[in-house]
């Protein structure tokens, strides 16, 4: 168990390094996206297992959100916006 626990951790923060959440291990490149209030170089990224994260684009790296850091942030409000759902769909039609 003592050499477990370290283990654990150190693959879960190379997971987030490369962009997979450390939960389910989805790709966080496809997940949700919330700017992050006052700093223009973070955003929140939201897994769909629930679990959010905080991408630092300078860095290209992303940390698990503190607790203080998203308590008062309406995520659902944010991420069932239809305004903002349309600019992403629309986005794709672009890429396309
Ligand atoms: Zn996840």
């Amino acid at each position: 168990m003592r050499f477990w626990r370290p283990l654990r951790k150190r693959v879960q923060k190379e997971l987030m390094k490369r962009g997979f959440c450390v939960g389910c291990t989805r790709s966080l490149s496809t997940a949700e996206r919330v700017p992050y209030p006052g700093e223009e170089n973070w955003e929140f990224v939201l897994c769909r297992c629930g679990r959010i994260f905080v991408y630092d684009k300078l860095i290209n790296s992303y940390r698990r959100a503190e607790f203080k850091e998203v308590k008062d942030i309406n995520f659902a409000g944010q991420l069932s916006d239809p305004a903002s759902a349309k600019r992403k769909k629309k986005k794709e039609k672009e890429k396309k």
